[in-house]
């Protein structure tokens, strides 16, 4: 279930403090430390996945159901309603992919511009 030397899985454990947006069985979300725009949130599933890369038919459903939940939440947050409005949805994946953490993230990037990156 959990890797004992990830970040992530130590700041779903509550080892390591975040800025919680919301919590259930599968699925933590929590803003992004070093945020490029006015809401960043990360999403994760709470099974520790290095990364997309990794993903199985087994995966689908948690999957699903981050990506069910970033409108609601990116509104929550404070992204205005599209199409004036909307966010970015970043996911990368291995070093060629920009990715630094390995446990499987969402990035959710939104809100009025301009931005401080991106
Ligand atoms: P990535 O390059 O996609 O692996 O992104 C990792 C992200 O995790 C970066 O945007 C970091 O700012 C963010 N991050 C790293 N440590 C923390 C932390 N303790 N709390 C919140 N966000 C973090
Ligand atoms: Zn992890």
């Amino acid at each position: 279930m959990r890797d004992p030397n990830c970040i992530f899985c130590k700041i779903i454990e509550g080892q390591i403090p975040s800025q919680k947006v919301y919590e259930d069985e599968e699925i933590y979300v929590f803003n992004d430390i070093h945020p490029w725009a006015p809401v960043h949130f990360l999403m994760v599933p709470k099974l520790h996945l290095p990364s997309m890369a990794q993903l199985g038919p087994e995966h689908a459903g948690v999957m699903g159901r981050m990506m069910t939940l970033v409108p609601k939440l990116a509104q929550a947050q404070g992204c205005n309603p599209y199409p004036d409005g909307g966010f970015r949805l970043i996911v990368n994946t291995g070093d060629e992919g920009g990715q630094e953490v390995h446990h499987l993230h969402l990035h959710v990037i939104g809100g009025p511009r301009p931005w401080r990156k991106g």
